[in-house]
Order: C-alpha cells, then structure tokens, then sequence
C-alpha cells in the first residue's frame, strides 16, 4: 500500500471546483483531506488569490510513479479549460511525500523528487497538512516546527476559505 500527500492549487476558473475534480477522481482513495485555503499570489498581483488543499490518499497498486501520472493527468485535464493561452494556471498538482508499505520514499529524480523540494518552506502547504494529518512530519521534523521557521507573515497569509460548504460535500 503505498499513501501520497497531494498537494492541489488553482488560481483560475471555477477554483474550487478545479480541487474538486482531484479529490473526485480519488474517490475512496482519499483517507484524509483538508479544508481549502485562500493565498495571495506573489509578484504578479494581475491574478486571482490561489485555492490550496491537500489532500492524502491511498493505493494498494500504486507505486510513486503512478502517483505523479495521477497527478499530470489531473493537470492536462484541468488545461483544456484554459481561459487565456499564458495565464496562471488553472490546477497545480504536486506529490509532497509518499510513503510505501509505511517507509518514507525519498527520490532525487528531477522528474520526481520526494519529498517535494520546496514543502517544508511553504505555508500553503504545511497549513493544510498540518490540518489533515496533525501527527505528520517531513525531513524528520514536524510540520508545526517547519511552520514555526517561516518568515513571520507566512502563515498569516494562509486562510481558511470562509464557506467550506461545497468543498466537504
Ligand atoms: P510544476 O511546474 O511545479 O508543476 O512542476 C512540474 C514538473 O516537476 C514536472 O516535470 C514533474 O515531473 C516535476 N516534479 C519533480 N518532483 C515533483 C513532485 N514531487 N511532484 C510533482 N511534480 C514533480
């Protein structure tokens, strides 16, 4: 059995419902999810707040590299709904970790490096984590920890979505 932490964003479209479609093609996979946070982009401001979750889901026949294939095919469908050609992105899908029959798997395949190079330094990742599986650590530290070293602001910048209601659905 291996089980994967997901890591999904959207700043374009219907956002929720771009999360929506990952956690609906899991289906039974998913063991635990978080609610959705609302992050305001950098740099470039000409864009829409991003939507983050993560979702941690389980597969008796996946391995690491079936998890990454889930996660393009997401992304490649959520592309044909595209509104401009160089716009930001309407669904972003990164492995954050992944695990095998309870060991932690760590890859430095550029195609897939685990655990995802940037998580520890990403409040809208480790918010949402740390929502859905309180107990869970990454590089040997806990989330909260990895929190706790972020720029002061980091974490501020991370909301919960107010209505939550056509998310947990
Ligand atoms: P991005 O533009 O952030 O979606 O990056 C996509 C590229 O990162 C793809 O070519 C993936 O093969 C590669 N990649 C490397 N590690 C990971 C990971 N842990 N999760 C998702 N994509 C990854």
């Amino acid at each position: 059995m291996s089980c994967a932490v997901l890591s999904v964003g959207s700043n374009m479209g219907d956002r929720l419902q771009h999360l929506r479609s990952v956690a609906e093609s899991l289906g039974a996979r998913v063991v635990s999810r978080s609610s959705v946070y609302v992050t305001a982009p950098w740099g470039d401001t000409d864009q829409e707040d991003f939507y983050n979750t993560i979702l941690i889901a389980e597969c008796p026949t996946w391995d690491m590299w079936s998890w990454l294939e889930f996660a393009q095919r997401c992304e490649r469908r959520a592309e044909r709904v595209r509104e401009r050609h160089w716009g930001p992105r309407t669904l972003d899908v990164d492995i954050v970790s992944c695990s095998d029959a309870g060991e932690q798997l760590t890859s430095s395949d550029p195609k897939l490096t685990l655990p995802h190079p940037r998580a520890h330094e990403r409040a809208f990742v480790l918010v949402p984590w740390l929502e859905a599986e309180p107990a869970a650590t990454l590089l040997g530290v806990p989330l909260s920890e990895h929190l706790d070293a972020l720029p002061r602001g980091e974490r501020a910048g991370v909301r919960r979505l107010d209505d939550q209601a056509e998310w947990f659905v």
